[in-house]
């Protein structure tokens, strides 16, 4: 949901106000994107002399772009490799003038090189294209400086340390230390652990200036993840045994998740990964200081067999199996192909594993029944399962974060619901909150 107009023009015309900060000791806060929505993450930090984004996607639902900054800044410093973090920085690396540094994790640059590329292609045969193209994004990833967990490293004067989210292999919060304050921007986490990562790290923050904070499920309680894994493999277990294909079409980053939750609860038949999401599984399997067990992940790889051809996507479906697909929105990918073979089985089952973003294929399914593309319109006899394995803080972890905390100021970002999260912390917490406007600027 939109709270606001969005740019109707090119994002990359769409400028931000000149901002002249009038006092040095203050910070300059620039909301240039993903603030009272979901996407598009990019947040300006100036207190006058040392000036940074944090982060610089966009909204993967209508491909917009954050504003482009009005003054160049030296720095972008990118949390974890999702589009709506990273997807429009070779869009900023042809903006400035100025020559832009890029800091983030080895695992955030290996996820951002897939999925940028991925974006280009996916443009381009969506005709919606992207205004870079892939030597921008060989620039911005030959001058991307990688970091470590705890390891701080300075743009300028500012310090700047990154520390576990929880949200995907290589994610973090960044802890900012700047004219004086402490500012913590959490980006995309998670508390509770997944299979695939450890928790979010952040209990030893004291004394935050502010808080900027991601809200996207501010309005929503998520159950447990042991309980939802669980329900989740039954299922895949019990169309299997009799005599079906579980189809689980999975974004790229979650698809490793998914073969380690299978293997923790003791598969006995075949699962195949395809399509980006093999790729994905060999990039957590290669950052295993980013992963919350390499062990697991190997044992599970090891069951899991992945499928490089035509010729064996047509094998697969020969015989009762599981089979973990891109695309997870169902708009494209190898899913497209499997469909077929399971839509009419009633031993088959189509099971979705995560939240399905509005306009997509997958949306749209999950709503009629119907899974449409430009090539196929099926009504889909087989059952259909969706379990909400969200590697986000829910509502719970979400009040959990800021208790625990206790900031100054918290600014809600990345939420369809940021100003009554904001309104609710004030009243119930009694704690300075904010949720300002895209294009808004904020002083601290
Ligand atoms: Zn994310």
């Amino acid at each position: 949901m939109k709270t606001q107009k969005k740019i109707t023009r090119k994002p990359s015309l769409a400028r931000a106000k000149k901002v002249t900060p009038k006092n040095k000791s203050k910070i300059t806060i620039e909301c240039n994107g993903g603030f009272r929505e979901v996407g598009n993450n990019a947040v300006i930090l100036d207190d006058g002399k040392d000036r940074f984004t944090m982060e610089f996607g966009f909204n993967v639902s209508d491909g917009i772009g954050p504003l482009i900054p009005e003054k160049d800044v030296d720095a972008v410093v990118i949390c974890h490799g999702h589009l709506d973090h990273c997807g429009s920085i070779p869009e900023l690396w042809n903006a400035q003038k100025k020559k832009l540094k890029v800091f983030g994790t080895q695992a955030t640059k290996d996820l951002a090189e897939l999925v940028l590329y991925d974006s280009v292609k996916v443009g381009k045969l969506k005709d919606k294209p992207r205004n870079f193209g892939k030597s921008d994004i060989k620039s911005v990833l030959n001058n991307w400086k990688t970091i470590g967990y705890k390891k701080p490293f300075k743009i300028g004067d500012a310090k700047i340390t990154f520390h576990d989210a929880g949200h995907i292999p290589g994610s973090a919060m960044a802890f900012i230390e700047m004219a004086g304050k402490k500012i913590l921007y959490t980006s995309d986490f998670k508390i509770e652990p997944t299979q695939l990562v450890n928790g979010a790290d952040y209990k030893k923050f004291k004394d935050l200036d502010l808080l900027i904070m991601e809200t996207t499920y501010s309005s929503r309680a998520l159950d447990k993840r042991n309980k939802i894994e669980k329900a989740f493999a039954e299922k895949v277990k019990e169309t299997v045994k009799q005599g079906g294909i579980a189809l689980i079409p999975s974004f790229a980053i979650r698809a490793p998740e998914l073969i380690m939750i299978l293997e923790k609860y003791g598969i006995d038949f075949p699962i195949y990964v395809d399509g980006m999401g093999r790729t994905a599984t060999e990039i957590s399997a290669k950052n295993p200081k980013f992963i919350r067990n390499s062990v697991q992940l190997k044992n599970a790889m090891k069951k899991t067999i992945l499928v490089k051809s035509h010729e064996q996507r047509k094998q697969v479906t020969k015989k009762p199996c599981a089979i973990v697909t891109t695309g997870g929105s169902m708009d494209g990918g190898p899913v497209a192909h499997y469909i077929k073979y399971v839509y009419a089985d009633p031993k088959s089952a189509l099971i979705t594993a995560g939240y399905q973003i509005p306009g997509t294929a997958g949306r749209y399914l999950l709503d009629t029944g119907r899974y449409v593309t430009e090539a196929v319109d099926l009504k889909v006899k087989c059952p259909m399962y969706n379990f909400e394995l969200s590697s986000h803080a829910g509502r719970d972890e979400l009040l959990q974060l800021v208790k625990d905390l206790r900031p100054k100021k918290v600014m809600c970002i990345h939420g369809a619901h940021c100003q009554r999260f904001a309104m609710e912390l004030k009243s119930q917490l009694s704690i300075d909150a904010i949720a300002p406007k895209q294009g808004a600027v904020v002083e601290l």
